[in-house]
């Protein structure tokens, strides 16, 4: 057993065709997991807010509405068919399937596969980036983590602390031993990112008299903080609001979205973080560069 797992760890070593295959496949799988949590870690954070609420009155929520990531089984949504073990391989079942329920024939949502895929992909292109190594497992989760983010961020304006508070003490723990960058810069950062934003917050709040961020944005800019230290976060702020602030203005132009429609931060900061760890420093000082010489 011991010299079987052995041999496969050396295989995936030697091998860099096969480990970025088997970490495409496992992002695939995983993919399909943050599907469920996407959708419903939102709705259980509802359920919770509302049985404290009913808690205050000393009343509870009847025991029969147990939802959890594993409870109740996938179903459509449609007809309430069962999601078989065979309807559930990610992204072949959609194919197979056309993209419609095997009960009623409604309509799957593309978003799904699209979710798996883009979690294969760039599981793929973070082992592609750091090898078989312990750092490409550290990255992983923080890919996956990014990805849940955003997609809960754009569906509900909100980022779940359950999400971005584990995510900062991981990337604390990973640079205990010089991950990315060493603990003083994480701790650093950590402190920074939250208290940059939180600044920018109140500033806004006090000089607009309205709220342009989430607490929630602030801890995920800490998170981002604690993985890359303290040096990347003028980066990652700034290519998070060049990208709100050119995809925000080309919404309310071209698809004639409203101006007071709120638009979530988080997924900016996700697209910044996942810059910062394929390209860290270098992207650093490309934008450096980039910004003085549209000023010099
Ligand atoms: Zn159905």
């Amino acid at each position: 057993m011991f010299s079987g797992f052995t041999e496969i760890s050396n295989v995936l070593q030697q091998n860099s065709t096969i480990f970025i295959t088997v970490s495409v496949v496992l992002g695939l799988m995983v993919g399909s997991f943050l599907n469920v949590v996407i959708y419903r870690l939102p709705k259980m954070m509802e359920r919770e807010w509302h049985s404290n609420c009913l808690e205050l009155q000393g009343k509870e929520l009847p025991e029969t509405t147990k939802y959890t990531l594993a409870i109740p089984r996938s179903a459509c949504p449609t007809c309430g068919h069962m999601i078989t073990a065979i309807e559930n391989i990610p992204v072949i079942s959609y194919m197979l399937l056309k993209g419609k329920c095997s009960g009623c024939k409604a309509a799957i949502s593309m978003r799904y596969p699209l979710i798996e895929a883009l979690t294969g992909i760039a599981i793929g292109l973070v082992s592609w980036k750091f090898g078989y190594t312990s750092t490409t497992f550290f990255a992983w989760i923080f890919t996956f983590a990014l990805i849940t983010l955003t997609f809960i961020d754009f569906d509900t304006q909100l980022l779940p602390d359950d999400i971005t508070l584990p995510l900062l003490w991981l990337g604390l723990i990973f640079n205990l031993n010089n991950g990315f960058t060493d603990i003083k810069s994480a701790v650093i950062g950590a402190v920074a990112g939250y208290l940059i934003l939180w600044s920018i917050y109140w500033l806004f709040k006090l000089i607009r008299g309205k709220e342009g961020m989430g607490y929630g944005d602030f801890k995920l800019l800490a998170a981002i903080g604690a993985w890359f230290g303290w040096q990347l976060l003028a980066t990652v702020i700034l290519l998070s609001s060049v990208l709100g602030a050119v995809i925000g203005i080309s919404l309310i132009v071209f698809a004639n979205r409203g101006r007071e429609v709120p638009m979530p931060f988080g997924p900016f900061l996700a697209i910044a973080g996942i810059a910062a760890l394929f390209s860290g420093p270098q992207l650093a000082s490309y934008i450096g560069d980039f910004i003085l010489k549209l000023f010099i």
